[in-house]
């Protein structure tokens, strides 16, 4: 069980930016909770010709800033607290870069390495029927997140497109490039990791040439950030999984650990590196530790081991708000993930562009201009740290949360 419910510590956040920026209460009566949630049953024929129903949910937080956007997820861990925070986590996200988008999530409980293709198909198509009616490119835009890839978006947009008669690129991002997919998309989140670790050490008087990296989590995000990383002199000094670390001081070969990953599946039984325990990983004396798997996974136990002088979060909720004052307490900065895994959306909100535009950009500028969004969110949040004295995190909260309610303000919702 999580320490904290994940929707009560984003309650709090939401609470801590509305009092700091001098709100009307009814501010946070607004933003507390999702708009909207469905919950579906989906049943879908197995191989094996018996008939499993998964549950499935689609979280939207707030539809007045734009469409809702934001990934789905297959996991067995997926519940309704789950997809609801992540929901909301997007819209701050999407309002620290700048992107025309309120939040959304979804998810179906399930393990994705216990299904054949013909089976994840199958969910993923009834998945799509099931929560057809609210999204569209005009309403709510899927996207890949924790176990869902380039392929499970070109069943979802096929399957949305036969429903409609007609063929809807626009209604889910992260889609191969065939397909209306954009040139960076797949490698965007990691990237935009990347810039933010090159901008932190720039702050800290850290030479990237020379820091040392830990990651949790070789995933796509994990993964790209290694690469990117490494590509700046970087050394990737340890990969850790659920139940393995992968080391080595003098920093893995990034590039065979990717070729390994696509023949095996996994990085786990990478042959011929060093193998230490996690409590080892955690206290490892990096420069920055990158955790970029799933929620929860520094808290209260974990952070009083950690010696890295910064976190940057690929993952969405990595880090407890009880590890986070440890954290802070020790001095350590930690860049949230409503800042550092930004890279993703703004790429995602490309593609979207470019599907209704029906005009597709070189790879040069879409990286260009995720750069300079990064960038410039980077700036604002770091200022906003120094000026008003808040915690990162805090101040990329302030900062998401004045625009939103700007909108509100504007919109006359309240
Ligand atoms: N799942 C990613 C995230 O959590 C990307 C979402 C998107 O591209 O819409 O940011």
């Amino acid at each position: 069980m999580p320490e904290t419910n994940l929707v009560e510590s984003v309650q709090k956040e939401i609470k801590l930016a509305c009092d700091k920026l001098g709100l009307d209460k009814s501010y946070y009566e607004l933003l507390k909770e999702p708009e909207k949630v469905l919950v579906v049953h989906i049943p879908v024929k197995m191989d094996d010709g018996s008939v499993k129903t998964f549950t499935g949910y689609r979280s939207q937080y707030c539809s007045f800033m734009g469409p809702t956007k934001g990934g789905f997820r297959y996991h067995p861990d997926v519940c309704l607290d789950e997809v609801k925070s992540l929901s909301m986590w997007m819209a701050f996200k999407c309002a620290v870069v700048g992107i025309p988008y309120g939040g959304g999530k979804g998810g179906v409980c399930c393990n994705p390495s216990e299904l054949s293709k013909g089976e994840l198909e199958r969910l993923t198509r009834g998945y799509v029927r099931a929560i057809s009616s609210i999204i569209g490119p005009e309403k709510d835009i899927p996207a890949p997140d924790v176990n869902t890839n380039p392929q499970i978006m070109a069943w979802f947009m096929d399957e949305f497109s036969k429903l409609k008669g007609y063929t809807v690129p626009g209604v889910v991002t992260g889609k191969p490039v065939p397909l209306g997919g954009s040139l960076g998309r797949t490698q965007a989140t990691g990237y935009g990791v990347t810039v933010v670790i090159k901008k932190a050490c720039e702050k800290l008087n850290l030479d990237m040439s020379k820091i040392k990296i830990a990651l949790q989590g070789f995933g796509n995000v994990g993964g790209y950030t290694a690469l990117f990383c490494k590509e700046l002199g970087a050394k990737i000094v340890a990969v850790a999984g659920k139940d393995y670390v992968l080391y080595d001081e003098n920093g893995l070969d990034v590039e065979k650990l990717f070729d390994y990953k696509a023949k095996y599946g996994s990085v786990k039984n990478y042959p011929e590196v060093k193998r230490i325990s996690l409590d080892e990983f955690w206290a490892l004396d990096v420069d920055v530790l990158v955790p970029s798997a799933l929620e929860n996974a520094i808290d209260k136990d974990v952070a009083p081991k950690i010696k890295a002088k910064v976190i940057v979060e690929g993952a969405n909720g990595p880090t407890t708000p009880e590890a986070d004052k440890i954290l802070e307490e020790k001095g350590i900065l930690v860049f949230p993930d409503i800042l550092s895994n930004a890279g993703g959306v703004t790429v995602s909100y490309f593609e979207w562009v470019q599907n209704l535009m029906n005009f597709y950009w070189t790879e040069e500028e879409v990286i260009q201009r995720l750069d300079s969004l990064m960038v410039k969110a980077f700036d604002n949040v770091y200022d906003m740290h120094c000026s008003l004295n808040v915690t990162l995190r805090q101040a990329a909260y302030l900062a998401a949360i004045n625009r939103i309610s700007e909108t509100i303000r504007l919109r006359g919702l309240i």
